[in-house]
């Protein structure tokens, strides 16, 4: 082959040709550095029947520089990124950046040298060599490392190296970790839990697609049951993925994890060191590593030779991504395991109805956890009217509420007060001209964060610092604090219970995995009393001792009025009811609401999953309303706002007219500004028997915007701001 096709990590341009020069040898999927105009850039060789592309004479093509020393890229990973461009509307090249996410780990692999004392000792000693002869003892490391250990120079250390007092070892900045073992831990399963890890053992060792939908409710073990998959990946040399939802949730992951095969799991998140990034991408690239737990990103990694995929909390909608590649990661995670031919594991006490849908299909196989393990009983939910349960003036949580925790405090046992709005209040008025705070950049109130004694927008990040004077009317001590967010409630807490011990869990106060270590290590210390926390308590802990939860607003979720206000409403209450009560001791939970009678709540009341359920996929089936039929979100924005209506309109006059898709809008979008960009949307409905992708793309790349307009599309949208 002396001529490749090359997909190169540029989103603007489509694969071009290179020639190969004598003595290279590339194969598709080889990672190899390619000449652009006077730049050098990382790139795929390709097949060419992937990307047609105009044919040019070969003696004007350029050659490749250079082919990295790492594996090349799988026929089913290179399928999957030619899939994912196609279906959420991206560049293959936006994909590829994905996959090649850690350039240091093919940019060289050279081995890190290393330095050891060896016991010679130089003629002329200075006092700087005689501190770092003093203070190496017994230590190995770089260069630069020694001078730092040593409080020397590097030049110091070099000066030393060349008088032949260090011995030197190369080492591979690619060492792979202690591998999990199969059969570390004792396992316990019930007689439910044993039979459903069969099945899903036996899929393992099959080695074919298939997905499943593993439902049980929270606290029924759905855990241990997959962790019985996983063994059997390994005792077959398979490596494994596990996606996780948040970040914070991958700390106690890993304990468990750890506690049942012995060593823990790579990690692959946003929030990574470099060089951990370079290792774990290497060690997975060369089959070094087995398995990996991490966020959404780890579905684009290089596996050598990927054996089962896990997508834990699979109904969670954080699981899409809203920026740059808009794809669903639940659903990608699907369509790896069927590129790679591999089970697919999606485990949810709340499934999402999308995932039941397949089911009742017959695409994916149904797995039940009826009951609780260990005995634990599901806790009883009270609903707490708020009409009637008035909580008095200033205050958030209901008398009733408050007593249960007063009860749950003088019985030393922990509670958990949630409310899915961070910060201390989510809107600041003045008393005196009414004028509200509102971001700059985008439609949308600025959150008062007491805390860290600030206004901040949730959607673009612009902090401001809370100002002293109402900024329209210039009156003093004019601006109140409107509604609440958890540090409120937290501060209500103090003021009822002083002598409580509080944590308030949100993004804000976990952003790591080491903050959410050290949050659970003080729940089971007992170092906490009550939490009030977020969506991200929601799930994924597991704390025996905590056996009281107040939802301190049930109507928050409903108001939004999409597609999934009140199925996403019924998910989040039920997770973080099951937080309560999961060992010996029973859980009460109690629901503050002002719309007692809503179907949401008295299903959650009634603990009437199914007939939940029944219902919202009745009224999306009656609505043609996804699953049952496709969306896909239009966005047109400019900082021109006329330039970004025109091109809207244009978008909309020009829709094709064709059975069974149909165009609304445009329509100026909920957040009608966002990052200082004017935002309008239109909404594309198709049944399921049209092929939305194609229409869309023949519709769209006849059309031309001002280059200032950006239109992004969002297939299967999940966000309608
Ligand atoms: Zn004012
Ligand atoms: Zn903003």
């Amino acid at each position: 082959m002396n001529r490749v096709r090359v997909l190169l990590l540029n989103a603007a341009l489509g694969p071009l040709d290179y020639r190969v020069p004598d003595g290279m040898r590339v194969e598709p999927g080889s990672i190899v550095m390619a000449p652009l105009g006077p730049r050098k850039l990382p790139g795929v060789v390709w097949e060419t029947e992937s990307f047609p592309v105009e044919e040019i004479d070969p003696k004007k093509l350029r050659p490749l520089l250079e082919v990295r020393d790492v594996p090349p890229l799988r026929p089913p990973l290179r399928r999957l990124i030619e899939w994912t461009a196609a279906y959420y509307f991206a560049s293959p090249a936006s994909v590829l950046r994905m996959v090649l996410s850690s350039g240091a780990a093919f940019a060289d692999n050279r081995a890190i040298s290393e330095y050891r004392l060896n016991g010679t000792v130089p003629e002329r000693i200075t006092p700087q060599r005689q501190l770092a002869l003093e203070k190496l003892v017994d230590t190995q490391g770089t260069v630069s490392e020694l001078a730092f250990k040593a409080g020397v120079s590097v030049a110091v250390i070099r000066g030393l190296e060349k008088l032949g007092v260090f011995d030197r070892e190369d080492v591979s900045p690619f060492a792979a970790t202690a591998n999990p073992s199969p059969d570390f831990g004792t396992v316990d399963l019930s007689d439910d839990q044993q039979n459903v890890s069969n099945i899903l053992m036996e899929a393992v060792r099959a080695s074919q697609f298939k997905p499943f939908l593993l439902d049980g409710v929270t606290g029924s073990g759905k855990t241990e049951v997959y962790f019985e998959a996983i063994a059997e990946a390994l005792r077959q040399d398979k490596q494994v993925l596990v996606l996780l939802p948040e970040i914070a949730l991958t700390e106690p992951f890993l304990n468990r994890f750890g506690m049942r095969f012995g060593a823990e799991p790579l990690a692959w998140h946003s929030g990574m060191k470099q060089s951990d990034r370079k290792k774990n991408w290497r060690a997975l690239a060369e089959g070094n590593a087995k398995v990996i737990v991490g966020a959404r990103s780890a579905l684009f990694l290089p596996y050598a030779n990927l054996g089962l995929i896990v997508v834990d909390e699979a109904h969670e909608t954080s699981f899409k991504q809203e920026d740059g590649v808009r794809y669903h990661a639940r659903d990608v995670a699907v369509m790896r395991g069927l590129y790679e031919q591999i089970p697919v594991i999606l485990a949810s006490a709340t499934p999402a109805i999308e995932s039941r849908h397949q089911v009742e299909q017959g695409n994916y196989e149904l797995l039940e956890l009826p009951a609780r393990f260990g005995g634990a009983t599901m806790p009883d939910i009270e609903a707490l009217d708020l009409t009637e349960d008035v909580p008095p003036r200033g205050n958030w949580l209901a008398p009733t509420l408050v007593a249960a925790l007063e009860e749950n405090l003088e019985r030393g046992e922990q509670s958990l007060l949630f409310l899915n709005r961070r910060g201390f209040a989510p809107l600041t008025l003045c008393r005196t001209c009414g004028h509200r705070i509102d971001c700059p950049n985008c439609t949308a109130w600025m959150v008062e964060h007491r805390l860290t004694r600030r206004l901040a927008c949730h959607h673009c990040g612009h902090v401001m610092p809370i100002p002293e004077k109402c900024p329209e009317c210039g009156d003093e001590d004019s601006l109140v604090a409107c509604g609440p967010g958890v540090e409120r409630i937290c501060d209500e807490v103090k003021m009822l219970f002083p002598q409580a011990r509080t944590a308030i869990v949100t993004s804000d106060t976990i952003w790591s995995p080491q903050r959410a270590a050290d949050f659970v290590n003080q729940m089971e210390a007992g170092a906490i009393d009550i939490v009030v926390g977020t969506q991200l308590v929601t799930k994924g802990y597991h704390f025996p001792n905590l056996t009281l939860v107040g939802v301190v607003d049930a109507d928050i979720g409903l108001e939004g009025g999409d597609l999934r206000a009140a199925e996403r409403s019924f998910q989040q209450i039920a997770q973080v009811a099951g937080r309560a009560g999961r060992a010996e001791k029973p859980g009460r939970v109690y629901v503050q609401t002002r719309m007692p009678n809503a179907p949401v709540i008295q299903a959650l009341i009634k603990n009437d999953r199914e007939g939940f359920y029944a219902a919202e996929i009745e009224a999306r089936r009656q609505a043609l309303a996804p699953p049952f039929a496709r969306w896909a979100a239009i966005i047109v924005s400019s900082e021109d706002n006329k330039e970004a209506m025109e091109t809207a309109r244009l978008i909309g006059q020009t829709a094709p007219k064709l059975d069974g898709f149909s165009v609304y809008g445009p329509a100026p979008a909920p957040l009608s500004m966002l990052r200082g960009r004017h935002r309008h949307r239109l909404l594309v409905h198709a049944l399921r028997s049209v092929d939305l992708q194609n229409i869309m793309r023949d519709w769209l790349e006849k059309l031309e915007w001002p280059r200032a307009v950006r239109v992004g599309v969002d297939v299967d949208p999940y966000s309608f701001v």
